[in-house]
């Protein structure tokens, strides 16, 4: 059977894929990007990005994900929509199966699958997923003008939601198990001074009351065992994020989480050929900016290595046509 063969094919669209995007293209090596179920990433559901170089007053997020697309189909990338939902990386080419179907063949491939919200694991709250309860405040507060909601975390996702609500919701309750926010001091600030959010303090959800759309929440307070209903209409939860690797597993190294291990100082994966970049192997920083520095490396890692195998197919001529191209 003949497959479609490519010398890089970038898993995510994501700031770490688009990055890696936007370098193999200038190294002409024709990268494909199957965009995957969150094409934008992250950035795509979040609000106001003020901590990325480069935009004084701030940026959106989906705004500023739509400038590394740009960025990226400017040179030559192919962005495709589909999910890569299985691998075969023992065979050179790689294979990689796109929503079950269609078999890709390439000579590098480069993981940008990023990180997904994690959840409590409650029942009702599978049953009430987009029924009160959310894990995308920018996507939903719109639907809980002048109602009080919860969000549930204390971390930086947790404080910006937390303010975004305000905009829309008449009350904001932050319901965290500690006393203590993980959040950076910045946020936690501001989340303090707007007076429609209260804090909750060392309190689990323990269960989400409604039965076609969420009416309450069942807490309790884990230094007085008190268990108590707080009336809300939402609920978002905002308790970080898991990584998007379960394709890989059995293939590729991860610690306990599902975190792609990689050589230290590179995005080398345990097999050659393979290279892992933002949140699928970042546990630590898990910004935009480190992202697009993995994106970057994991690029010029493949580019490099590629040409170790001999298998980077660029004529000299072309190299130069594009050059003079990108000069004028
Ligand atoms: P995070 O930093 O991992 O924080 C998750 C929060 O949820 C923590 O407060 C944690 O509690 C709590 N939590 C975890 N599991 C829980 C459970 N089962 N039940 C109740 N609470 C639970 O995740 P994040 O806030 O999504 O941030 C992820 C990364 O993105 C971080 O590196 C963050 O700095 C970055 N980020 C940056 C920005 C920004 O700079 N503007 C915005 C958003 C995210 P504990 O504190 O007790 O562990």
């Amino acid at each position: 059977m003949n497959f479609e063969h490519r010398q890089v094919i970038i898993i995510g669209a994501g700031s770490a894929g688009l990055t890696a995007a936007i370098y193999t293209a200038r190294a002409n090596l024709k990268p494909l990007v199957i965009r995957g179920p969150e094409p934008g990433g992250q950035l795509a559901t979040t609000t106001e990005v003020e901590n990325y170089p480069g935009f004084v007053n701030g940026i959106l997020g989906p705004e500023l994900m739509e400038h590394f697309e740009a960025q990226a189909a400017r040179f030559d990338t192919e962005l495709r929509y589909g999910t890569i939902t299985s691998v075969d990386l023992a065979q050179r080419p790689f294979r990689l199966i796109v929503d079950d179907e269609k078999t890709l063949l390439s000579d590098a491939v480069i993981i940008a699958t990023g990180a997904s919200p994690k959840y409590l694991g409650l029942e009702n709250e599978k049953r009430l997923l987009g029924h009160g309860v959310s894990s995308c405040a920018t996507c939903d507060a719109a639907f809980f003008r002048e109602q009080e909601v919860a969000i549930v975390g204390g971390g930086d996702t947790a404080m910006e939601d937390a303010i975004f609500l305000t905009r829309f919701c008449s009350k904001v309750y932050v319901i965290h198990r500690r006393k203590k926010l993980r959040a950076t001091k910045i946020l936690q600030e501001r989340a303090f001074a707007k007076e429609k959010i209260s804090f909750i303090w060392n309190t689990l959800v323990e269960d989400i009351l409604g039965e076609d759309e969420v009416e309450g929440l069942l807490l309790k307070n884990i230094e007085t065992g008190e268990t108590y209903i707080l009336p809300i209409a939402g609920l978002f939860v905002a308790i970080g994020y898991q990584p998007n690797t379960k394709i890989f597993q059995g293939w590729l190294e991860m610690d306990s989480k599902g975190y792609i291990h990689t050589l230290p100082g590179s995005t080398y994966t345990n097999i050659a050929g393979v290279f892992a970049s933002g949140d699928a192997q970042d546990y630590v920083y898990r910004q935009a900016a480190t992202a697009v520095g993995t994106g970057c490396m994991a690029a010029i890692d493949a580019e490099r290595w590629l040409e170790s195998q001999n298998l980077v197919s660029v004529s000299l001529a072309d190299k130069w046509g594009r050059l003079a191209d990108s000069q004028d």
